[in-house]
This record gives structure tokens, sequence and C-alpha cells, in this order.
């Protein structure tokens, strides 16, 4: 695989075969020698059933005593497909240089409020920036907040989300580009330090960029641990302690950074005085939201059945809300909470420390996973006419105003009908049977 040498990725060397990192992996289920069969086709790049089950959730890196990055060997085996037959047209709805994808279709039904958030999002970088990441784009309204002023909120859409969802499929030689291009527009930009609204973003700059010879020496924090800081340090004053009992979703890039991402957040949210339940599945086997789930096929029922699992998860430890710290897991999991009618609040953690602080959070997530919704529908129909395809080499294109297409309009219209209360019951209705 030219400059993509397996050995750069995992530890061939030090891997006994053992299978343990799929035993204890916390969606596949497999006994010992299942696991250890699945692990030699992997290591022999042959076509392995992890593949087609894996939620490229990280878990298994963590599950390997030898540190040989088991998860790694399954990204590895993903590129290699992708190098062999390309992506299926789902795919096109989370590639920020594709015309018709999640952003664009959301810009042409977003307020002019909110799309004035992401033109500000546009300006030119400065020396402090917080990169607020291409899932947070989803809800520009969730960064409306006097706490985050000061902080130069950066980075549309064209940043890729510093390649985190790129990685979690595999595209190697793509994370490589991308790794490439920003780290040499952050310094070229004189940056010194970056918060980053995602951990994915965190990760990506501080452990898998340099895995692929890329690296900046800029001081990095993420935004749940500056919070913590600064209300520790009594820089943000809480007028209005919560109450209540929550449950945490630990995101698939927290297990890249460990105990430290589980305890700020947990920490935070009981800085606010809220009490924690956690599900069976939380910190290092964490189930994924749904995201990753659809890493092999991109099918949107994968998605939403993964979800659905989380969701009922959550609800079966008798919390008043669920708590997420990762925009994208906040996009799926409010989607699938529409679409399935499971009847629990969600809350970004930051939207937490608004209320504590006397803030009131926008929260507009039921109406933003509708309006996601509509994008999917006009999307999936679009996909049944295309074929599978490769990632273009203009990763970053100029920019240029959104040119209103056939599928913009349509998707308006579909937008504006599921507005109606009664068109979005049958539209639940129908997928009952599914
Ligand atoms: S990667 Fe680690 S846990 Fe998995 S088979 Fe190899 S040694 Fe065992
Ligand atoms: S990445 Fe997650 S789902 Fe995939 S094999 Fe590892 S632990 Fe299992």
């Amino acid at each position: 695989m030219g400059k993509y040498k397996l050995s750069k990725f995992f530890n061939l060397q030090a891997c006994t075969k053992c299978g343990n990192c799929l035993i204890n992996c916390p969606v596949l289920n497999y006994d010992i020698n299942k696991a250890k069969l699945e692990i030699k086709k992997l290591i022999n790049l042959e076509d392995s059933e992890v593949l087609y089950h894996c939620h490229s959730c990280f878990s298994c890196n963590l599950f390997c005593e030898y540190s040989c990055k088991p998860y790694n060997l399954i990204l590895y085996n993903l590129f290699i497909r992708y190098k062999k037959y390309g992506l299926p047209p789902t795919a096109k709805l989370v590639l920020p240089n594709e015309t018709f994808n999640l952003w664009n279709g959301l810009k042409s039904i977003l307020p002019q409020y909110e799309k004035n958030i992401i033109k500000e999002w546009s300006k030119p970088l400065k020396n402090n920036i917080l990169l607020v990441g291409c899932f947070t784009q989803i809800f520009p309204y969730l960064t409306d907040s006097s706490l985050l002023e000061s902080l130069n909120p950066r980075g549309t859409e064209k940043f890729w989300c510093n390649a985190g969802h790129i990685y979690q499929l595999g595209l190697f030689n793509i994370v490589d580009k991308i790794g490439e291009i920003l780290l040499n527009k952050y310094k070229s930009c004189g940056i010194k330090k970056i918060i980053t609204f995602m951990e994915a973003e965190y990760s990506m700059i501080k452990n898998i960029f340099p895995i692929f010879g890329h690296h900046i020496d800029i001081e990095l924090e993420t935004l749940s641990h500056y919070l913590l800081e600064r209300i520790r340090n009594g820089d943000i004053k809480l007028r209005n302690r919560l109450r209540g009992k929550i449950t945490i979703h630990d995101n698939c890039f927290s297990k890249s950074l460990g105990e430290d991402s589980w305890n700020i957040n947990r920490d935070l949210v009981k800085e606010l005085g809220l009490e924690i339940y956690e599900m069976k599945h939380n910190k290092k086997s964490s189930l994924c939201c749904g995201f990753g789930a659809a890493c092999y096929s991109f099918s949107v029922l994968d998605i939403i059945k993964q979800a659905q699992c989380r969701l009922i998860e959550a609800k079966s430890v008798n919390v008043q809300a669920i708590v997420v710290y990762c925009s994208a897991c906040l996009f799926i999991l409010s989607v699938a909470k529409e679409l399935l009618q499971i009847k629990i609040p969600i809350f970004h953690v930051f939207e937490l420390v608004q209320l504590a602080m006397g803030e009131k959070p926008i929260h507009n997530h039921s109406e933003r996973a509708w309006d996601i919704i509509s994008i999917f529908t006009i999307h999936l129909i679009y996909s049944i006419f295309s074929k599978r395809f490769k990632i273009k080499n203009n990763l970053i294109p100029e920019n240029s105003e959104l040119k209103l297409s056939f599928n913009f309009n349509i998707l308006k219209i579909i937008n504006k009908l599921l507005k109606i209360k009664l068109l979005r019951h049958f539209y639940v209705c129908s997928l009952k049977d599914y």
C-alpha cells in the first residue's frame, strides 16, 4: 500500500493473536475461537466478518494488553476496501467537498440568524481560536453564548472536523492530505492555541495526524477542560446550580484520550450540581451513538438501530436526560430520538454549563433533527440513482455561494412538509416495520 504500511498503524510483532481485543468488543459478541479466527483474517488482510459489523468505536485498542492497536488494524482493512471499491453514494452526505452534503443541505434551509453565525466562523484565523467542528455546524445556535465570544469561534465544514470522521472510515490517504493542509494552514496563520469544541478534533491533532507524519507545536485544550478550569477558578460563576440525575454518553474519540476525557466531562457535570448514573456500557466499553455503525454500509437504518440501543440503555438507568460531549453524537441521537419517538431529553454538556450560569440555551434539537431527516430523505432517493465513488482530489474547494440546484429546491419543499405534525406522525409510523 505504498507509503501506508500496516506496521505504521498496528504492532504486528507484538500481537500474539490471542483474540482478547475482539472477545471484549461490546458489539461483536465473539467467543475465543471466532475472535482468534477473525484477528488472523484481519492480519492477513482477508475479508473478515469484523468489517461488516464493527462500529468503529476505538474500544478494542484499549483491550489489547500489548498496545498493538487492533482498531487501527480494522481501519487498515477498511482502507484497502475503499481503495478497491470506493464508497457508497450515501457517504457523500458527510463529505465537505461534495455539493449535496449535510452542510449545503442545511445552509439551504437554516434561518438567516444561524447562517450569520456560520459566516462568523469563516473569518480569518487568529492566534487563539475555538475550533467548532463540522458537526457543531449542524447546530450553529449551540455556540450562541457569551461564554464563547472571546474565544474566536472558527472553522466551517471546510476544516473537515480535522478529518475525525474520515479517520473512522479508514480513509488513510484522505486523512493524510487533510492533516497536511490543515496543519500548514494553522502554522501559516500563526495559531498559538486551539480549544476544540469536539474531542475528535483534539485527538486528531494530538494523536492521529502524528501517525501520518504531521505535527504542530501549539497549545491544545478541549472545551470541557477549559470550562471546568474556569468554573473551578471562579471565572465562570454558577448562579443557578442544577439538580437531577443524568447519564453520560462517551463518544468514540474519548477512548483515544482515555481517563482524562471521561473524568473531565464527569467532573464538569458534577460541578454543575448533577448526579451521574452510568449506563452499562460506559467509558472504555461505551457503545457508539450510531455514527460509526454505518462505516461499512452507510445505511441510515444501521445508524438508527444502533442509536436506538444507546437511547434505550440511557432510559433504562432512570435518569432525566442523556448528556453528550460530541456534536456528532448529538446529531445522530437527536435524529434517532425523533424517528423512534423515544422520550428522553438530550443535552450537550455545554448547554448545561449555560443553564447553570443563568443563560438560556436555544436547545432546538428536535426541530433540527427534522431538518436533517428532510436532507436524509432526499439524499436517500438521490443515492438510488448514484454509483459507488472515490473522494475527489479537490478537498477544499474555493468559497462559493451555494447554487440552488434541483435537489435543494425539493429539499426545501420536503422540509416545509415535515414541519406539519401529522406528516411527521405518518413518517414515523411508516418506519415501524423496519
Ligand atoms: S491485537 Fe492485542 S488483544 Fe488483539 S489479538 Fe493481538 S495481542 Fe491479542
Ligand atoms: S472498533 Fe469497537 S466495534 Fe469495532 S471491533 Fe473494536 S471494539 Fe468492536
